[in-house]
């Protein structure tokens, strides 16, 4: 899942997920930090916000808050059956 980010300096597109700089793809990022992921572009380092870099690259960072919780719950509830019915 790799989201292509397009500089606006050059206009040279590259994976945004291999070039961020601070956080971004860290769990929990978004509640210690008030900006989002930033990137540098590797052909002329230009510094910016992705444009479509998102949290695990499919996900929107307002999501995170309750789909993380809710795999949790999901996984709990799979252990919980298979313990009791497996
Ligand atoms: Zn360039
Ligand atoms: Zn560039």
């Amino acid at each position: 899942m790799q989201a292509l980010e397009v500089c606006p300096r050059c206009d040279h597109d590259f994976l945004g997920g291999k070039a961020v700089v601070s956080g971004g793809m860290r769990l929990g990022y978004y509640r210690l930090h008030d900006k989002g992921p930033v990137v540098r572009c590797p052909h002329c380092l230009h510094v910016f916000k992705p444009e479509n870099l998102r949290l695990f690259g499919f996900l929107h960072p307002d999501a995170v808050c309750w789909v993380v919780p809710a795999i949790l719950a999901v996984c709990v509830g799979i252990a919980f059956v298979q313990k009791n019915w497996g």
